[in-house]
């Protein structure tokens, strides 16, 4: 593959990345660098030339057309997005023009750099936000209807949309993924895991909307970086495939599980548990996700590897043991080789 990832120097993406160069694929990123996006989490790969950066936003039509003219992708991964839905609700303005505008955007692109390639893919990423809260029961599946409830949500769903009609319309080779909640190491620590286990680690309050009987089906970031690999491989043109792992938990559960694993680790600062506080919850806070990934794991040949259990020990050991990068994102010194630029 030559592939043109985006949004690569964010969470998913750098593993996406770190799984495509390791398989020997000719990888490039395109990503902005906004606030979420993380040089660092393209090392060792940036420095040692095994892939390349492009600094650059979706949102500008001439750079992307320049990036495909440079790049020759055969492959598109489409993952540069605002993705924080807290931030979607003090600020939708950028998470509509950079999910849908810049979608249609890449979309566009992609359609005149491939001028009718069948051969080439757009793997377009999302998320399973779209399709609204679950009850108690039930998963989402390839048919479930789009009603997403937050501005974050409401952007993926129209990317997605948008994608849909590049594909129906102009013959653009699209396949679009929608997967659960990940976690694993590098996620920016405004997200819950990783929030939780520094707040933990810094003997802060362990903030938890409401109750925290919200219901997340977690899988664990490589797997999905796979699953994505799967689809751009086996996936059929055109198609929608579900991933996750079948790991639903309450958050509350999984912030406790995180406060006895810090306990396990400092013991001396336990019970960490006595630092969860709750907090008013959020607008609109969808009850429930769940993936049925039947589809996926029958046509692309891909299963997921880890189970929360496992999983979320080595992401808090992660964390532990990078300090150096969590710290840099709270002193703000991860993005000072931007800000020093002319
Ligand atoms: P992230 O916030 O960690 O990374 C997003 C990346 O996109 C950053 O590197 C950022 O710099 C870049 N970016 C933002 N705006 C850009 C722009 N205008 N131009 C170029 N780059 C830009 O996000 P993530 O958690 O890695 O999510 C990646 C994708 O996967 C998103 O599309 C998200 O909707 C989707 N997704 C995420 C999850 C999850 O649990 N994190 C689940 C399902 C789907």
């Amino acid at each position: 593959m030559r592939a043109l990832v985006t949004g690569g120097a964010g969470f998913i993406g750098s593993a996406l990345c770190k799984q495509l160069v390791a398989q020997g694929s000719t990888v490039t990123v395109l990503d902005a660098l906004t606030y979420a996006g993380c040089k660092a989490n393209l090392e060792p790969e940036l420095s040692s030339g095994a892939l390349k950066l492009i600094e650059a936003t979706i949102c500008d039509p001439e750079t992307v057309a320049e990036a495909f003219t440079a790049t020759d992708p055969t492959h598109v991964f489409h993952l540069a997005a605002e993705t924080h839905v807290d931030r979607s609700i003090d600020g939708p303005a950028t998470f509509v023009e950079t999910n849908m505008g810049g979608t249609a955007i890449l979309l566009d692109a992609a359609r005149t750099a491939w001028n009718g390639d069948g051969a080439r893919r757009f793997i377009h990423v999302s998320t399973d936000e779209v399709f609204g809260a679950l009850g108690k029961t039930g998963a989402f599946s390839e048919s479930s209807p789009y009603a997403p409830n937050s501005p974050y949500a409401a952007s993926k769903a129209g990317a997605d949309h948008l994608a849909r009609a590049w594909k129906e319309t102009y013959g653009l080779p699209v396949i679009v993924t929608n997967c659960s909640n990940n976690y694993g190491p590098r996620q920016f620590p405004e997200k819950l895991i990783p929030l939780m286990i520094l707040k933990a680690l810094a003997g802060e309050p362990m903030p938890v909307y409401g109750e925290g009987l919200q219901v997340r089906d977690w899988i664990h970031v490589d797997d999905h970086a796979a699953g994505l690999i799967a689809v751009a491989r086996a996936g059929h043109v055109g198609e929608t495939y579900l991933l996750g792992a079948v790991e639903e938990r309450q958050n509350i559960d999984v912030v406790n599980a995180i406060a006895s694993l810090m306990d396990r680790r400092f013991p001396d600062q336990a019970p960490h548990s006595a630092l969860i506080t709750h907090v008013e919850d959020r607008p609109g806070h969808d009850y429930r996700y769940a993936i049925d990934p039947t589809k996926a794991r029958k046509e692309l040949g891909w299963s997921p590897k880890r189970d929360f259990g496992a999983g979320l020990v080595e992401t808090v050991d992660w964390y532990l043991e990078n300090e150096a990068w969590w710290r840099a994102i709270q002193d703000g010194s991860y993005r000072g080789e931007r800000l020093g630029r002319a």
